[in-house]
């Protein structure tokens, strides 16, 4: 409707411009010819009028075209931000991670930055199913998800990586920083009650880390693999616990 609108007044716009300026051309082109010669008049409308059709034609056309464009980028957006999402809890799923994951180590090795990746998985988690139903298990899932965001910042990369885990990442943190964050994590975790009608429970969590200038992965994937094994570490040290990967963890691991 809107489109139609500017179509067509763009059209009598036009028309009345031309209307207007095509006598007085013509007065220039052929002095001869009185200025109101009713002949010229209509033949100067008619021209005057298939032009200004034809201009509003391709103004409108223009203006579709822009609209189908943002139209499309918009569709294209929201299909990218649809396709990175886990649907479950709404936190970026494995695939973007993965992406994401390559790209920030690029920048960090580039720009010798600071990046730290961290994994989290609950703990027992098979229980909370067994006990609860795979509903709540899944209560359990977002709820967890909503406090590991409450304590990440906008550049950091929040993803579910799988079933019960966890995965982020954490642009220009060191060990140090990403350590006092999973910390948090961790508290919050633990003191969060999931809660649904007579059913509620607490559901702690275990955190490994690493970090690019501290452990000098040679790759993404060795970053993650290096978090990996201190969540590893973390479980075998009784769960509910963050271990930054060390030269103990590398040794004492299988
Ligand atoms: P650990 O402390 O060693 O990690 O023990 P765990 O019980 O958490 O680990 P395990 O790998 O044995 O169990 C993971 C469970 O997570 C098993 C699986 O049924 C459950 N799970 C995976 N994805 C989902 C999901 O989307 N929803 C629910 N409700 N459960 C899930
Ligand atoms: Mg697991
Ligand atoms: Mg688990």
């Amino acid at each position: 409707m809107h489109q139609r609108i500017i179509r067509w007044s763009t059209y009598v716009v036009i028309v009345l411009f031309m209307a207007n300026i095509s006598p007085v051309i013509d007065s220039f082109l052929h002095p001869d010819i009185p200025y109101f010669d009713p002949e010229h008049l209509l033949v100067g409308g008619i021209t005057a009028s298939i032009t200004a059709l034809l201009l509003s034609l391709l103004v409108s056309h223009a203006n579709r075209m822009a609209t189908v464009a943002q139209e499309l980028s918009q569709l294209n957006r929201t299909l990218r931000e649809q396709t990175s999402r886990d649907s479950l809890t709404s936190l970026y799923n494995h695939r973007y991670f993965q992406e994401m994951l390559r790209h920030e180590f690029l920048l960090a090795q580039r720009h010798q930055t600071e990046l730290s990746c961290m994994m989290l998985d609950l703990d027992l988690f098979k229980d909370v199913n067994d006990t609860c139903g795979h509903p709540f298990g899944d209560l359990v899932l977002k709820g967890t998800a909503e406090q590991i965001l409450r304590e990440a910042r906008t550049t950091d990369t929040v993803a579910r990586y799988g079933g019960e885990e966890f995965a982020i990442l954490l642009p220009n943190t060191d060990l140090e920083g990403a350590t006092r964050i999973a910390e948090r994590i961790r508290t919050r975790a633990e003191e969060y009650i999931h809660q649904d009608k007579d059913v509620s429970m607490r559901v702690t969590i275990s955190i490994g880390l690493a970090s690019h200038h501290a452990h000098t992965p040679k790759n993404p994937e060795e970053l993650l693999f290096f978090a990996d094994r201190a969540l590893y570490q973390a479980k075998k040290a009784g769960r509910n616990k963050v271990v930054a990967y060390s030269d103990r963890v590398k040794t004492e691991l299988p």
